[in-house]
């Protein structure tokens, strides 16, 4: 793995000192990642309470991590990310490794792209920005509403607002689609992000209509989805990246959209966990289960609803329940938002908002197209195959 050296001070406290910089590889856990450093399994995992456990589990593939090492080359520092908020400190102090989960502080740049279309909205946008992401969204949100295959021209033209996140300077994590727009046959078609994390045209009408079925008949849910929060007793910060639902050991799990599994196995936190891919990006996890459904194995195409496994206790559990956790983009994202039974309306404040949304987009837009230039981005990406990507591991970090 190519290492690469990042001026930084992660502390004042210490001196010649080098952070490397790694990506965390596809077969890591982070048990065996302790074990490969030599690290203490004790203080670093088995003595963490479960929820800091569970966590350890949501280290992503693909993701950079830093290691600050003493000449000598020992580790007396390692920050590895979780999601966008938070991430794994482990620290040496007083000749002993402490464990604790601290915010990801990190810079949001709104950037744009204003492009001519060449080959398709979808190439053209992935070969622009690097982010099949953007792509992804772009193409899912006017799956109904435009046929790019039919009417899509070379020289349309297509303009994208985004937000892009840096960590220690380097683009880090998914860019996020604020706004769009594109012109076929003389007409534009806007899309845009309302703060309910959903897309709407300029009508006001919502666009992308990815609806989960609720994973498991009558249960209730006993934890809620949280990204960060902190917890004033333990004076921690926590996230809990799914939904719990209480049920009895036995309960059918279902498959809450249709898809294809792409893990179905053991692991310590999750114990019998499944995952499925579904279109747009999209993936659920089912975990705790006392058995898998037999045949659901991976690589196998389930059908929304179809039974998938049971309800169990394994892994890190305190008592029979399913976790269902839901990603968009590999970003665990709250599941409830997406389980719904009845599309609303937008009400009438929500509608002023929403209107207020689309002017300032909408003048973003007509300023970039004014003066035929995007934003400017800020630097080198190296995130094209940010996670899940089977091509990742083969691109190394380049050197600075
Ligand atoms: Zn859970």
């Amino acid at each position: 793995m190519i290492k690469i050296f990042i001026l930084l001070l992660l502390t004042t406290a210490l001196f010649a000192s080098k952070v490397e910089t790694y990506r965390w590889s596809s077969g890591d856990s982070y048990l065996s990642f302790l074990q490969k450093n030599k690290l203490p399994l004790k203080s670093l995992y088995y003595d963490l309470d479960k929820d800091e456990q569970e966590l350890t589990e949501e280290i992503l593939y693909g993701v950079r991590y830093q290691i600050l090492k003493t000449d000598s080359g020992e580790i007396t520092q390692l920050l590895i990310p979780i999601n966008d908020e938070l991430q794994v400190h482990i620290y040496k102090l007083k000749g002993e490794f402490l464990f604790e989960i601290i915010p990801i502080i990190s810079e949001t740049k709104t950037e744009s792209l204003l492009l001519k279309i060449k080959n398709s909205p979808y190439l053209d946008i992935i070969k622009e920005t690097g982010y099949a992401n953007l792509a992804h969204i772009f193409i899912a949100s006017f799956k109904k509403s435009l046929d790019f295959k039919k009417d899509s021209r070379e020289n349309d033209t297509l303009v994208m607002l985004y937000e892009q996140k840096y960590r220690l300077g380097k683009p880090f994590s998914m860019p996020l689609l604020k706004s769009a727009m594109i012109e076929m046959k003389g007409k534009k078609h806007y899309m845009y992000l309302s703060d309910n994390g959903k897309y709407y045209n300029e009508l006001g009408a919502e666009l992308e209509e990815f609806l989960l079925a609720k994973p498991i008949g009558n249960a209730r849910v006993s934890s809620l989805f949280t990204l960060r929060r902190f917890h004033p007793i333990l004076k921690k910060y926590r996230a809990h990246l799914g939904v719990d639902y209480g049920a009895p050991i036995g309960t059918p799990i279902l498959a809450s959209g249709n898809g294809r599994v792409i893990y179905a196995g053991f692991t310590r936190g999750y114990g019998n966990v499944t995952r499925i891919q579904h279109d747009n990006n999209y993936q659920t996890l089912y975990a705790h289960q006392s058995s898998f459904k037999k045949g659901i194995t991976k690589g196998k195409s389930v059908k929304k609803g179809e039974v998938i496994g049971f309800v169990g206790n394994t892994g890190l559990s305190t008592g029979p329940h399913l976790h269902f956790g839901l990603y968009r983009s590999a970003q665990a994202i709250n599941p409830l938002s997406v389980i719904q039974l009845v599309v609303k309306k937008l009400s009438n404040k929500e509608r002023n908002e929403f209107l207020k949304l689309k002017s300032t987009n909408d003048k973003a837009i007509a300023q970039i197209l004014k003066n035929n230039k995007k934003f400017p981005r800020i630097s080198n990406f190296d995130s094209v195959c940010y996670f899940f990507n089977e091509k990742c591991e083969a691109s190394p970090i380049q050197n600075q």
